[in-house]
């Protein structure tokens, strides 16, 4: 197939072509299969807007869902090529931060692969989140440019002209295709602005923040930290939103809506509240063309549902009315109304839309103008419902509801973890691929050595995989006997990398003093924190620091490493993942909405070891306590201690010398020596006078639940067999199973 294509396209044989020709041609021909299925003809679409989605390299992927990846592997192969090389050579497009932006990718992929119509909306970062190195143990930041000759982006004729306050813009929009697993193809919409100057970067990833016409589409949530990076935020906020809404309704006009009956037509998905402003904006485009103010908002209210990502307060935006005067001066009057139909219902500041100090609270806009309001995980439903969101609860009990969160199983099984793809074939059959639930037939394989030696081998080859890996890429060396006990995600306080950093040191500290655990222990992270994060930042300094330490240790090395994996990304994930025995989901239980990296970990057979957060609550539930460890106080016991405001973590330091220990060596000359005195000293002070996600209490269960799944370890066949169980009961956490809920209690597609 692929030799026909090149012989036309080049006129030349397979084995003649190089890599980037043989690139082209693929990419070539997976638009034009994918163009070909694309799914039309329906009343009703779904738009889910975005300010991320973080959608990994897509060739392979794409090769996948058409059916095409076994014969194009095995003709490169005959040709002397490898599918492997030419994946390599594709850049990845950093369009989002984390578990956010993946999972608007999943979804995208479990909504062309259910069939139904539901495109993408978000931004065209030429830039998108940083590239990360490090240099001194240290994090720096580079642009990370995905956009070459052969990008996937395929550019649009529309334009589109959005309005700011001093001036106006013109738009361009640019498609991926997004193709389903034997089924459909949607779209990937993103704006990119057309006087987009990439040149104004200077270096690393300076920019002047106030040229808005030249920088709105260069990065991906630019430092925030001072006033113009916000105001810019809001820029691209609006920009996102105003050329969304217009697409969606001349779409909607286009296949018949009257606009009156545009709930019929649309469906609105606002993941988190970056896109908030499309309520307005909407409002705003509607009355334009005619519409009542009063039928404006209930056809918006109809359209639009609200996805709630966090009950970090910090992380809730709150934008100054002054700066949406300044975008988007259109809007205010339409806010500002909004908050008084909310005040006339309601009199109680607590659900204001605009508070006393003239700050419009996104996430109330949406919970009031949209028709639900979605959780991602039960627990976290619960807590909104109970705690965060009360207010809101009370008045509109029936739009809350939760969907909990899901992972594409052909990107995180599928394409990453081909031998137990394999097995899962040869031991339960292949309709796993279309119906995660099937999974659970491997429970009837549990007694069976040779599917659990099989589960012990492939562990070992994904292991041996990712050594070489890092070794080329990185200069990293694992010991591939070692247990891998990895932790990867963005770079949070509340998620307490630094929980498993004193881990670390306490483990050092035990070996230096001549107790050695039975079998090698290496402890993998990967993370980005923001740029403007600076404890963050202090604690890669610190990981950083104790893997160097460790390295130059012959006492130690043998025994215990600590490896950070540079620029963790989608990629980067991919190998991790199913060379991975523990998996560390350490999150203070309350703070971790849901979390995904948890579910992909399980799905490839790692064991997970976390705390009673997110959907490990509902992983425990389905696993049982075999065959995952629980550590640390419960979500109940966190929010009643927040609420006294009581926590004291110096108490917990004096009190437990095992602790202290391990908290005192983040200063140690030893440390110091390597390290900048400056950031470990902040960091141990910030420790010692606030933890304000309270690893302190949760030390002493961590460590002993560590000791007890290592200790576990050893025993192989009883592992293999926890693994087998993790492995059967992912597939409750197939992104189909959220997507067809999404369907059956929001959406609504045919
Ligand atoms: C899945 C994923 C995440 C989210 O991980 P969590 O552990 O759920 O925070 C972040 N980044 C990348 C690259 C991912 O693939």
């Amino acid at each position: 197939m692929l030799n026909e294509i090149v012989l036309k396209m080049y006129g030349r044989k397979l084995e003649d072509c190089t890599e980037e020709e043989l690139y082209h041609a693929l990419l070539t021909l997976v638009q034009e299969r994918a163009a070909g299925k694309e799914i039309t003809g329906k009343k009703k679409k779904l738009y889910y807007i975005s300010a991320e989605f973080l959608i990994g390299k897509l060739l392979s992927n794409n090769l996948i869902n058409l059916g095409l990846y076994e014969q194009i592997e095995q003709e490169l192969r005959a040709a002397g090529k490898s599918l492997a090389r030419l994946e390599d050579r594709e850049p990845e497009p950093s369009l989002g931060n984390g578990g956010l932006g993946r999972l608007a990718a999943c979804f995208l992929d479990s909504i062309a692969t259910l069939g139904l119509a539901g495109d993408g909306i978000g931004l065209n970062y030429h830039f998108g989140l940083f590239r990360q190195k490090f240099k001194r143990c240290r994090q720096r930041e580079l642009p990370n440019p995905w956009i070459g000759k052969d990008s996937w982006l395929i550019r649009r004729d529309e334009k589109f002209s959005v309005s700011f306050g001093d001036f106006t813009v013109i738009a361009t929009m640019y498609d991926i295709l997004v193709t389903g697993y034997d089924n459909g193809t949607n779209r990937l919409h993103l704006f990119d602005l057309d006087s987009v100057e990439e040149s104004i970067v200077g270096k690393g990833i300076d920019f002047d923040k106030e040229q808005i016409q030249k920088n709105l589409t260069l990065f991906l949530y630019p430092d925030d930290s001072d006033e113009k990076g916000r105001l810019l935020r809001v820029y691209q906020q609006y920009f996102m939103v105003s050329c969304g809404a217009q697409f969606i309704l001349s779409e909607a006009l286009e296949r018949g809506s009257n606009l009156h009956d545009l709930a019929d037509y649309v469906a609105i998905q606002i993941n988190d509240t970056h896109p908030s402003m499309v309520i307005p904006e909407l409002i705003r485009l509607l009355t334009g063309k005619g519409m009542e103010w009063e039928e404006a908002l209930e056809v918006v209210t109809a359209c639009c549902a609200y996805t709630n990502h966090t009950i970090l307060a910090e992380a809730l935006e709150k934008w100054p009315v002054s700066y949406i005067e300044k975008v988007a001066p259109a809007l205010v009057p339409i806010i500002r109304r909004l908050n008084d139909v909310v005040m006339e219902n309601d009199n109680n500041p607590a659900v204001a839309i605009i508070d006393e100090d003239e700050r419009v609270h996104m996430a109330h806009m949406d919970m009031h103008f949209s028709h639900s309001v979605n959780g991602v995980a039960k627990l976290h439903t619960e807590i909104l419902k109970n705690s965060e969101l009360r207010d809101f609860y009370q008045l509109y009990p029936e739009k809350f509801n939760n969907k909990t969160n899901g992972i594409t199983f052909r990107r995180w099984l599928l394409h990453c973890n081909h031998p137990l793809t394999k097995l899962l074939e040869e031991t339960i059959g292949a309709g796993f691929k279309k119906d995660a639930g099937q999974l659970e037939k491997l429970l009837d394989h549990q007694g069976e050595k040779e599917v659990l030696n099989r589960l012990l081998r492939i562990k070992k080859e994904k292991k041996h995989e990712l050594a070489l890996y890092l070794k080329e890429k990185q200069n990293l060396i694992l010991d591939e006997d070692s247990i891998f006990d990895i932790q990867i995600k963005r770079l949070h306080e509340y998620k307490r990398q630094q929980l498993n950093a004193l881990y670390a040191i306490h483990k050092y500290l035990e070996i230096k003093a001549g107790k050695h655990p039975k079998r090698p222990i290496t402890l993998i992270f990967g993370a980005k924190a923001a740029p403007a994060y600076v404890i963050a930042k202090d604690i890669i300094h610190l990981i950083l620091c104790l893997q160097k330490l460790i390295e130059k240790d012959r006492e130690v090395r043998p025994y215990l490493r600590v490896v950070m994996v540079e620029n963790y990304n989608v990629t980067m994930a991919e190998k991790l993942i199913p060379a991975c025995d523990i998996s560390e989901q350490i999150s203070l239980a309350s703070k971790e909405a849901s979390g995904t990296g948890n579910m992909k970990f399980m799905l490839n057979g790692a064991v997970t070891l976390g705390t009673e957060d997110g959907a490990n609550v509902e992983i425990h539930q389905l696993v049982g306590d075999k065959n995952i460890y629980v550590f640390g106080e419960d979500s109940d016991t966190v929010i009643a201690r927040y609420e006294r405001g009581d926590y004291c973590s110096r108490d917990y330091y004096e009190k437990n010398p095992e602790l202290r220990e391990a908290v005192d060596f983040i200063v140690s000359r030893k440390m110091r020596r390597i390290g900048n005195k400056a950031c470990l000293q902040r960091l141990y002070k910030e420790l010692l006078d606030k933890d304000w996600f309270m690893t302190f209490p949760d030390y002493p269960s961590y460590v002993e639940a560590k000791e007890r799944a290592y200790a576990d370890y050893e025993e192989k066949e009883e592992w293999a067999k926890k693994m087998l169980v993790n492995i059967a009961k992912a597939g409750f956490f197939s992104s189909d199973r959220t997507i067809a809920q999404y369907n059956e209690e929001i959406w609504h597609l045919e």
